[in-house]
């Protein structure tokens, strides 16, 4: 599979968009002809670069208003094509994208097409290019591939094909198994482009919301297995056109685009068996069986503080590392890790973040298998040196720099513990709360990051994504995307910030970039939860109290019931199949808290209505602590 992307796609001049583009192990690029022309280099220059880079010029576009012209706009539409033929020999490709013709000029009829086509086809011949013949969706006259293709079908010429683009046949709803019936070898290149599904002009959608397969709405894969059931063998080119890409980190974007496509080709490869497709075999996406352990880095004193917190919310120190400065706290399934170390990952994630949790352990059924995959997939190995009492484990870097590790029955998450750490019996300990496992991490990010971490994710883990929601911050909007599977054995939710004023973006702000923001612990009976955690000196984080004058209004609910609600300042919300009960800790250092939640019956959400009454709660919480009160 030969892997390639318009230039269009990302950030950067042209340089800086091929080097983004190899870094990232593309085979080719697509020349957009504004990046060539906004360059400041030669036709020749150009090319040697690409050469350099150990790229190949996939295909150079756009070509448009081309075919179904009346004279002379016709015999002018033919020198055009000529001169940049000339500029295609220059820069060393041979196939030119002409998309169908926007042009109120343009006059229709299949066969008019077909015979402009045979004969710029036939000038192509002359120079060994080939001329490629995309439907765009909103073409004057042609906007379906199905016709487009029975155009170049009566061009019949060699150097005249078909270009499929993914977005064009998947916006307008039409079926991709209709390209099952074209011959591979007149598909001259396919572009793939997934997107969010969005109820808008055709044109702004494409030009403005593109996103990598696997990012959006669209069935890119179906559409890619009826192009793999034609034999194509060509390149697939991702042509992206999104404003976030373009305002983002080229190398970033890049790497998530080659992603998109190893991701998308092995869901191809694995939807059509029969074909035997000549692909890399990667390790099936991993069930995830639950969250093992989340660590913390932090200095000795912030160490001391967290530990406190722990310990109000009923857990007990049970181990100390054998030789590095660094904590176990147990609870239910739970394992917190306190890390002080003074070097390696926990302590830079230190210098970086502040006290942070900046690590995380899966247990999954094979933690070579999904490190293979995800390194197959892009994602950077982690490897610290490993002293002779500690146990290698597999593990990538995660969002914001940390780290996950990956722990399964090979190597026993239980000899982790028996092996590195000592036991403690804790003479602080306060009462245990009831608190059984880590129901869901909550990860804070920029907004321009979560596509990234929503394909990391999604790429390498059985997952399921919903929609997005958006959670009102007094001083802005929150996107909140949730990522999690259906035994609920891994939820995590991101939480994206457009703005800094938020309770998200000063967390990013403040705490220099992206991180775990909040744990939640699941508690069989969150009442019982809530009574021992005021036992142990815990405040918890105070609801308004007209939340609770709504929720009675909202959910009929008993007046006994707000008032326990109330008095415990739990958080509740009810969904077709059950309820959902939840009370948070007041921030802890930089913005960072824990949560508690209780789901009764099949309740699969977060309470993200919940969430702007949350937030207003812990602002008016650190207004009053910054005045004294
Ligand atoms: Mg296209
Ligand atoms: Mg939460």
């Amino acid at each position: 599979m030969k892997t390639s992307i318009a230039t269009v796609s990302i950030s950067g001049d042209l340089r800086e968009k091929l080097e983004a583009i190899a870094a990232a192990g593309f085979d080719g690029v697509e020349i957009f002809e504004n990046d060539f022309l906004a360059f400041d280099r030669s036709p020749r220059e150009v090319r040697q670069m690409v050469e350099d880079l150990g790229l190949a010029i996939t295909l150079f576009q756009p070509f448009r208003d081309f075919e179904g012209l009346p004279e002379p706009q016709r015999g002018e539409a033919f020198d055009r094509a000529e001169r940049k033929f000339d500029l295609m020999e220059q820069l060393g490709t041979d196939l030119i994208l002409i998309c169908s013709n926007v042009s109120p000029l343009a006059l229709g009829g299949i066969d008019r097409a077909a015979a402009d086509l045979r004969a710029l086809g036939e000038r192509a011949a002359r120079r060994n290019l080939r001329i490629g013949y995309e439907a765009l969706a909103w073409g004057r006259h042609v906007n379906d591939h199905r016709d487009a293709w029975e155009i170049v079908r009566r061009a019949e010429h060699s150097n005249v094909g078909i270009i499929l683009d993914s977005f064009h046949t998947l916006s307008r709803g039409i079926d991709p198994n209709s390209i099952r019936s074209i011959p591979g070898d007149k598909i001259f290149i396919v572009q793939l482009a997934d997107a969010p599904r969005i109820d808008m002009d055709l044109l702004y959608w494409s030009r403005h919301f593109r996103s990598m397969p696997g990012e959006g709405d669209l069935p890119v894969v179906d559409f890619m297995r009826a192009v793999a059931a034609t034999g194509y063998a060509g390149p697939i080119s991702l042509e992206i056109f999104n404003d976030q890409f373009r305002a983002g980190s080229p190398r970033t974007i890049a790497a998530d685009g080659h992603r998109s496509l190893v991701y998308l080709m092995d869901q191809v490869r694995t939807s059509e068996p029969d074909l035997a497709l000549d692909l890399p075999v990667l390790p099936p996406r991993v069930e995830v069986r639950g969250v093992a352990f989340v660590e913390f880095a932090a200095d000795e004193t912030e160490a001391i503080s967290l530990a406190t917190q722990l310990r109000r919310l009923g857990f007990r120190l049970s181990g100390r590392h054998k030789s590095k400065s660094v904590e176990r706290y147990t609870q239910g399934d739970i394992n917190i890790i306190i890390n002080t170390e003074r070097e390696g990952l926990a302590h830079s994630a230190y210098i970086a973040h502040g006290t942070s949790a900046y690590a995380m352990g899966l247990s999954v059924e094979d933690a070579e298998a999904t490190a293979e995959r995800a390194r197959a997939l892009g994602a950077q190995m982690f490897g610290q040196n490993v002293g002779s009492d500690q146990l290698p484990i597999p593990a990538i870097r995660g969002v914001g720099g940390g780290a996950i590790y990956f722990l399964d029955e090979k190597s026993p998450l239980r000899s982790v513990w028996e092996v590195e750490f000592n036991p403690v019996d804790d003479d602080q300990a306060l009462s245990d709360a009831g608190l059984l496992r880590i129901d869901h991490v909550a990860q804070t990010m920029n907004y321009e990051e979560m596509l990234t971490w929503l394909l990391f994710y999604r790429s390498i883990f059985v997952t399921e994504k919903s929609p997005m929601v958006d959670v009102v911050d007094p001083s802005g909007l929150v996107r909140s995307q949730v990522i999690d599977n259906s035994s609920g054995t891994l939820r995590l939710t991101l939480n994206g910030a457009e703005s800094h004023r938020t309770l998200a973006g000063r967390f990013i702000a403040e705490t220099f970039g992206s991180s775990i923001q909040h744990l939640a612990f699941s508690s069989n009976d969150i009442f019982a939860t809530a009574e021992a955690l005021r036992a142990n000196g815990m405040t918890t984080l105070e609801i308004s109290e007209n939340y609770y004058a709504d929720l009675e209004a909202r959910f009929r609910l008993p007046a006994s019931m707000i008032e326990t609600l109330r008095a415990a300042n739990i958080l509740y919300d009810r969904d077709a199949g059950g309820e959902f009960f939840q009370l948070y800790s007041t921030n802890i250092g930089e913005g960072f808290f824990f949560e508690v939640v209780e789901r009764r019956g099949p309740y699969n959400g977060y309470g993200a209505l919940n969430a702007p009454f949350r937030i207003a709660a812990q602002k008016r919480a650190i207004a009053n602590t910054h005045a004294g009160l």
